[in-house]
Formats: C-alpha cells, structure tokens, sequence
C-alpha cells in the first residue's frame, strides 16, 4: 500500500456538515418564516429531545459550554450551596475552560492528577484531595471516554460533594453503572452536566450552543432565571445575572443533527476499533478501551515519547494530526502563578507525549493507511 502523500486533514467541518446541508437550511428557513429567534419553540423541544437522548430530567439551552459551567456553579452558589472560597476538586489534564468559571466565580479550583489509563482525573486518587473547604468535584469526561466509577462517586456524594459533570467532548457516551441498569449516558450521572455544541465537538451547531443537564428542578429554574439576566418572568431580576442564551436557529440545527449522532457514535468507534486493531508500533502507545463503558472518541489520542518526531513523520505523509492539549492550564500565562508551586508531573509528562490523530472525517482505509504509517515509525 503506498503511504505517500495523503493529504488527510485533522478535521473538515464543510465534509462533516455537507450530509446534512438540505436539512440544515430547511430548519434555517423555518425559523427565519417563523420570526421568533430566541426562547421559541425550536429550543424547547430540543432541550425536550437532548433530556429524553441523554436521560435527564431537566436541560437549558445555553450560549456556549463554558457558560454551562458557569451557570451551574452559580446557580449551587445563588441556592447556597457553594460558597465563595469553596474548592473544587478538577482534573489538571483538560482544556482550560473546564477551570476558567470556577476561577472567575471565586471558587478554588484544585487539580488532581490523571490515571495513566482513562487519561481522566484519577477517581483512585481523587480521596486525597478533599480537605474541609471542599465542596464540589468536576467530572470532565475528555476525549470521548467517560470519568465514572459508580462505587468512588456514590462516596464522594455521600460525603455532600456535588459532582458537576464537564461533558463538552462526551455527548453519547454510556459508563458502567452496574447498579443502575448496566450503563447510563455521561451528563446523566452527577449532580449537573455541561454540554458544548462548540462545532467541532461530537454534536456540533454552526456556531456557539450549549446545555445544562440536571437532576435538580431547582437548578434548572435557577440557570434558566440566571441565563436569563436573573429573571424569573418578565421584568423581575432575582439573580444578577447574564445573557446566556441559545439562539432558535442553532436549536433548529441542533434538533437536524441529534437524531443522527447515535450513527455518528458508531462511525467514529468503527475508526477507532480500525487504529486499535491495526497499531502495533511498541513506541505508541494506544488509548485504553474501558471495559462497560462506550467511549465515544471525540479525540483518539496516542501517546509517544518521540511525539514531535511521530508528528512529523505522518505530516510528510500528508496526515495532519493535533495536540490536546500541548499547554496544560496551569502552565498558561493566566494561571501559573496561581499553580507554580504545584508538582502535576503526571500531566506534564502526558502534555510532552500526547498525538490526536484524525478521526471526525477518515473512512476505514484511510484509518488503515494511518495505521501503517504509524507502524513504519522507527523514533
Ligand atoms: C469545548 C470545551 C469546553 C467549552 O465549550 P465551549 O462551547 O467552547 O464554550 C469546556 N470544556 C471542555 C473539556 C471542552 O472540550
């Protein structure tokens, strides 16, 4: 098989979004005839639809994931849950707007290490970071595999944390709840889940759009209120609060593409099982596969010493790949002297070491083709 020059890129939303072009504008065109472009009946039934896919009892549409974040920490802080000062247990390998609300809400974010398995925030470890002032442990399930261990969450619970799930890069994805049913759909496993339809996550909108899922009508009233500027009804502010809304027409999108993600899931898998089966270069190490759950692989993330080497090497092949995320939070600018006397080792070992390789656009021999180039790489 010649591996020369395959001009395969990273990620092409046009070639993502062109199935389903005739429906997007049909919806686009429903809503501009209807003349009701927020808070209408496109939004409505979508957080209806998104609540019934994912198994929650209540969704907001929102503006973005980040402000899901935001919303969900200040409704738990208007309702007196969570107090200025509060720490909150988070993962240090993620992307750093799992963090930016928790700072800018007076929260304290601590950062606990990832397991060198699922990548996510070590859940055997987590226990050790809980001290008095902890209120609160952020859940983010990266890359498409689920943060879930039913037994070390019950506890945490227990002990009165409240467990937000970050679930921007996770939507479809099903952890192992043995005790409830078998599996159940990341978002619908902590007390209030953040979902992002940024475009290029597993569900993407064609611009900005997000969730809030929750258990707790009291929340969902309080971020809709907040999302809102605070008001319950009209012209009565009960919260100060923020325009964090989502538009009718990325709604009407978003209810095009739901139906379709499950299918988008299986896709997505069939590549990754292709990469699984097929890599067998002993200098990259491949994602673990997590028994029970479905990890629905928003990135297929390897892992090599050589990195930068692996990374040119399928570059002048013609295989653009990505890192995620090669500056951890707390070495950015805005940050590391909040964190400068942490030792996160783990996540800066894993930052020198990560390689996403394509997976939203690649059929099934270009997956093969990746893999035995991958294969040729000698370090
Ligand atoms: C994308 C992302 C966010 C933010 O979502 P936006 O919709 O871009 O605001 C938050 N956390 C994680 C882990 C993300 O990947």
């Amino acid at each position: 098989m010649s591996t020369e020059n395959q001009n395969i890129p990273f990620l092409d939303l046009k070639d993502t979004t062109s199935p389903y072009a005739g429906r997007l504008i049909e919806a686009a065109v429903r809503v501009i005839e209807s003349g009701r472009f927020l808070a209408g009946s496109e939004t409505a039934l979508f957080e209806q639809e998104l609540a019934d896919y994912c198994g929650a009892p209540h969704c907001v549409g929102v503006s973005n994931g980040l402000d899901a974040i935001r919303l969900i920490l200040r409704g738990w802080m208007e309702m007196g849950l969570l107090h200025e000062g509060d720490e909150v247990i988070a993962p240090a390998n993620t992307y750093i707007a799992s963090l930016l609300p928790i700072i800018e809400l007076g929260l304290r974010p601590v950062l606990a290490p990832p397991s060198a398995t699922t990548l996510n925030l070590d859940l055997e470890r987590v226990e050790e970071f809980i001290t008095p002032a902890t209120r609160a442990v952020m859940l983010v399930h990266l890359y498409g595999t689920p943060c879930w261990d039913e037994e070390i969450c019950r506890r945490l619970h227990d002990r009165g944390l409240l467990l937000i799930e970050d679930n921007a890069q996770s939507i479809s994805a099903l952890a192992a709840t043995p005790g409830l049913s078998g599996s159940r759909h990341t978002g619908a496993l902590g007390d209030a889940a953040a979902i992002s339809f940024y475009p290029t996550k597993n569900l993407g909108a064609l611009g900005d759009g997000g969730a809030v899922l929750t258990s707790d009508s009291n929340l969902a009233a309080t971020v809709r209120a907040l999302a809102n500027y605070g008001c319950d009804r009209r012209y009565h502010n009960i919260y100060t609060g923020y325009n964090n809304r989502l538009d009718e027409i990325q709604a009407a999108f978003l209810r095009v593409k739901l139906p379709m993600l499950d299918e988008e899931t299986e896709r997505r898998r069939e590549i990754a099982a292709i990469y699984d089966a097929n890599i067998t270069n002993p200098l990259v190490r491949r994602p673990d596969i997590i028994a029970g759950s479905r990890q629905v692989w928003h990135q297929y993330v390897v892992r090599c010493r050589e990195r930068d080497r692996l990374r040119e090497h399928l570059a002048e092949r013609g295989v653009a790949t990505d890192i995620h995320y090669a500056v951890p939070p707390h070495r950015q600018p805005c940050l590391r002297d909040r964190f400068e006397h942490e030792s996160l080792r783990i996540t800066e070992e894993l930052a020198h070491s990560l390689i996403s390789l394509p997976i939203a656009n690649v059929n099934a021999s270009q997956a093969l083709t990746i893999s035995s180039i991958i294969n040729d790489f000698k370090g």
